[in-house]
């Protein structure tokens, strides 16, 4: 067992369940005895729910007296070869043949982390027909871009794209590969992460590099999101991690800049795949997608039911937006969780974030910070969002959203 209890040196004390971010830590009563049924006592111990456990340790050092017990795997260390490693890759993710907003976001920060690393960023876009769009990823900041190719290939699968990849990182070997953190590059990455046996963190929402040791600084929400943690893969290469779309900005395109193309075939084996794909069906949304949208309006708990949503719809109909929620509104069953705008729920930037019944905690900020236009309604002139909208209303939203609607309809001829 990984981890364990010293039985006769527990004292029952609590001190470590009180650590245990996973709530894995329960005291429970023991019965001990030298075999005569006159002698059976009660004591309390520490059990380990190893269902929940995750080995992170902060238990041991807790405890007074030395009884838990954490056998960690000795870590395989693959130093020597790490200077081996350089280059950063952006893996470039493609819908329909058509470049994901997502990856100019992180060749962008591609190319801040590689001015700091003295290096190149290189873009890795695999699929059929994508020639035209090989300028606009050079303006955006790739260096080199690998390239692969094939009508087999032209939308994403599994295992393809990840032997694909896994090839080509073996081949190159670049010291940080960095994937959106979407449905397909969370499929992906973790994928290639087990196969070359490397570290990936994921959903981060800050990336750096550390100017003495000159490896990737990987920030995101840890522990429920209570904490930000920032994490290393000092041992082992590439460094792996996805980010979510909206947090990077890209850069402005800059048509002097031409990338180098590395155009790369790989054997029919390669692409073989065991899962068919049959058709694509793209989800069907009465208002605009919400992670593309240029104008949101959020609904949190003061909407206060389902129904009333339907003013919120109709106002986000007029400005062609899309429609947002708190986890409030979410956890009550008004809005969908693809909705949800914030820490565990989607991050956005849109040019105007309308906020109706949100008191702007700080779980809500982070997901919509960087929208460019906050306007906020709420009838408490004390919510904390005032503090960050750039305009407030303050009063009843059930009379100001309507009467938006109205003006907004008529201002716009709707
Ligand atoms: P409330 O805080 O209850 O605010 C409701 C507001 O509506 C009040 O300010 C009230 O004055 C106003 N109001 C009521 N009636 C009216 C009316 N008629 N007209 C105008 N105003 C009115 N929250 C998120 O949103 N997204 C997340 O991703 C998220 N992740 C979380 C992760 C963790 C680990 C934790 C601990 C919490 C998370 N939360 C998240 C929850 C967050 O802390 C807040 O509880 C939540 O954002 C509150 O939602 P709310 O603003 O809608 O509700």
């Amino acid at each position: 067992m990984p981890i364990q209890i010293i039985i006769e040196k527990c004292t029952g004390c609590t001190l470590c369940l009180k650590v245990c971010p996973f709530d894995a830590i329960r005291i429970m009563d023991k019965i001990e005895s030298s075999g005569l049924p006159s002698d059976r006592q009660s004591h309390k111990k520490a059990v380990i729910d190893l269902n929940k456990c995750n080995l992170c340790g902060a238990c041991v050092p807790a405890c007074k007296f030395k009884a838990i017990l954490l056998e960690k795997p000795e870590v395989r260390s693959q130093k020597s070869d790490l200077r081996d490693y350089q280059g950063v890759w952006v893996f470039i993710e493609q819908k329909n043949s058509k470049i994901q907003s997502v990856s100019y976001e992180l060749l962008g920060k591609a190319q801040e982390l590689a001015r700091k690393l003295h290096c190149s960023v290189s873009g890795v876009l695999i699929g059929h027909n994508l020639d035209d769009q090989l300028d606009e990823l050079s303006w955006r900041g790739a260096d080199n871009l690998y390239l692969v190719e094939a009508p087999e290939i032209a939308n994403f699968q599994d295992e393809p794209y990840t032997n694909i990849l896994v090839n080509l990182i073996q081949k190159y070997k670049p010291e940080i590969v960095l994937c959106g953190a979407t449905a397909i590059g969370r499929s992906l990455i973790s994928r290639v992460a087990v196969k070359i046996k490397s570290g990936l963190t994921a959903d981060c929402t800050g990336l750096d590099i550390d100017p003495d040791k000159k490896i990737l600084l990987q920030t995101r929400p840890a522990f429920g999101g209570n904490i930000m943690a920032t994490i290393i893969s000092p041992n082992f290469r590439p460094q792996m991690a996805t980010v979510r779309h909206k947090v990077m900005l890209p850069l402005e395109p800059d048509k002097r800049r031409k990338a180098k193309v590395i155009r790369e075939n790989f054997a029919s084996t390669v692409y073989f795949s065991r899962t068919k794909l049959l058709d694509i069906v793209e989800e069907i949304e009465s208002t605009v997608n919400l992670a593309e949208a240029d104008i949101i309006v959020s609904g949190g708990r003061g909407m206060g039911g389902l129904e009333n949503f339907k003013i919120l719809e109709e106002l986000a109909h007029v400005l062609g937006a899309a429609v947002g929620a708190s986890r409030a509104a979410v956890d009550a069953g008004w809005m969908p969780y693809s909705h949800q705008v914030g820490q565990t729920g989607r991050t956005v930037a849109p040019k105007i974030y309308i906020a109706c019944g949100i008191s702007g905690q700080i779980q809500h900020f982070v997901g919509m910070s960087s929208s460019k236009i906050i306007v906020a309604i709420n009838k408490d002139p004390d919510a904390p969002i005032f503090k960050f909208a750039t305009y407030g209303i303050v009063g009843d939203l059930f009379q100001i959203v309507p009467a938006l609607s109205k003006k907004f309809k008529a201002a716009l001829r709707k």
